[in-house]
């Protein structure tokens, strides 16, 4: 093993959730947790597995003061024969790896991480659900911990693993969500950090989440930070829209999270013989082909939901219907799909799925 791992196992194992359908998101924790420290010195030593719980954290570490934080999302699947797997994780490390350079931090052995990842979710394996639908959400972070209040880059991190099993995301049926354009607040800026997924993009963007929920709305469809004009991202998701025939999303300018599920369904969709443009679409034109009927379909992309179709959007005060507030055809490919293959009951024909 390129990071050699002690374990200590929890010597009270926790009572697994008896209703998988009251599982929710990010409430539970399995029984273990994983970690590793990394000074500037002595590189990353000390991988370990332990019981589940709170961290003693010096408080004046970085993370705390300066923002020194970055995290990934992804999932483990339960298939129907019992075995469970994950679903592209290389391209989670190496986004956390890229995320971890604009960051000033340590970066991973790629192939270590693969084994950190699937060692800490054998271990807990059993909390992986078994519903249909439901999954363990398997959240790493890395975070500075230098015990000092100087402003400088990291010279000492943690990285984390720490798993929830969560509940199916449409439980009751897929609805589309009502979306609001975010005409002051930003969340990202080109030179910025919007590239990077970090905790600082989320601290920026909850005013606007909290004022777009209160008027009734779910989520908030972004406007880049400079010109003000181009669409970014829905809520935490990456957007696509349907225009006329063709796919169209933002292209990755710097200021936009490179999703994994973003790429998998640009795969797919080219695969279907869709034409799909990566390219900047400023609000005006969506509105204006919102106004004309050439806006077919609108979702999001995320692993969380895999795809959220849009089916209400307002701008400048102005309210827009999409697909007759219904989940289009082509999100409901790329739903059937993508979950398919999570949850392996669609050949994966790609390679995407690791086995653990
Ligand atoms: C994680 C994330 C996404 C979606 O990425 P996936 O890899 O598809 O889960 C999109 N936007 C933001 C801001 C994110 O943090």
């Amino acid at each position: 093993m390129k990071y050699p791992i002690s374990m200590f196992p929890t010597t009270s194992p926790k009572a697994k959730p008896q209703d998988e359908s009251k599982l929710g998101f990010g409430r539970i924790f399995t029984d273990h947790m994983f970690l590793m420290d990394w000074t500037k010195a002595e590189g990353w030593k000390n991988a370990r597995i332990v019981p589940f719980g709170p961290l003693p954290i010096h408080p004046a570490s970085t993370v705390f003061h300066y923002g020194a934080e970055i995290f990934e999302g992804m999932k483990a699947y339960r298939l129907a024969d019992g075995s469970v797997q994950l679903f592209r994780p290389m391209e989670n490390i190496r986004r956390m790896n890229n995320s971890a350079r604009r960051m000033c931090l340590p970066v991973l052995d790629e192939e270590g991480a693969l084994e950190i990842l699937k060692t800490i979710v054998k271990v807990d394996a059993d909390w992986v659900p078994h519903q249909m639908g439901t999954s363990l959400y398997i959240r790493p972070f890395m975070f500075g911990n230098d015990p000092h209040l100087g402003v400088h880059s990291v010279s000492n991190a943690t990285y984390a693993v720490i798993m929830s099993p969560v509940g199916a995301y449409y439980a009751e049926g897929i609805n589309p969500v009502r979306i609001a354009i975010e005409t002051e607040d930003v969340r990202a800026v080109r030179g910025g950090t919007g590239e990077a997924k970090c905790g600082g993009n989320y601290g920026a963007s909850l005013r606007a989440g909290e004022k777009a929920e209160e008027k009734g709305f779910t989520q908030v469809l972004w406007l880049d930070g400079v010109e003000r004009k181009y669409i970014e991202e829905v809520g935490s998701m990456n957007v696509m829209f349907k225009i006329s025939g063709k796919i169209v999303t933002p292209k990755l300018t710097g200021s936009v999270l490179p999703g994994i599920t973003r790429k998998s369904c640009c795969q797919l969709l080219r695969d279907w013989g869709y034409e799909v443009e990566e390219r900047l679409i400023s609000a005006e034109e969506l509105f204006k082909a919102a106004e004309s009927g050439a806006l077919e379909e609108a979702w999001g992309t995320g692993t969380a939901a895999v795809v959220s179709p849009i089916g209400e959007l307002n701008m400048d005060g102005r309210d827009f219907i999409v697909c007759g507030n219904r989940i289009g055809p082509v999100t409901q490919k790329l739903y059937d799909t993508l979950t398919g293959i999570q949850w392996g009951t669609v050949e994966d024909t790609y390679g995407w799925t690791v086995k653990l």
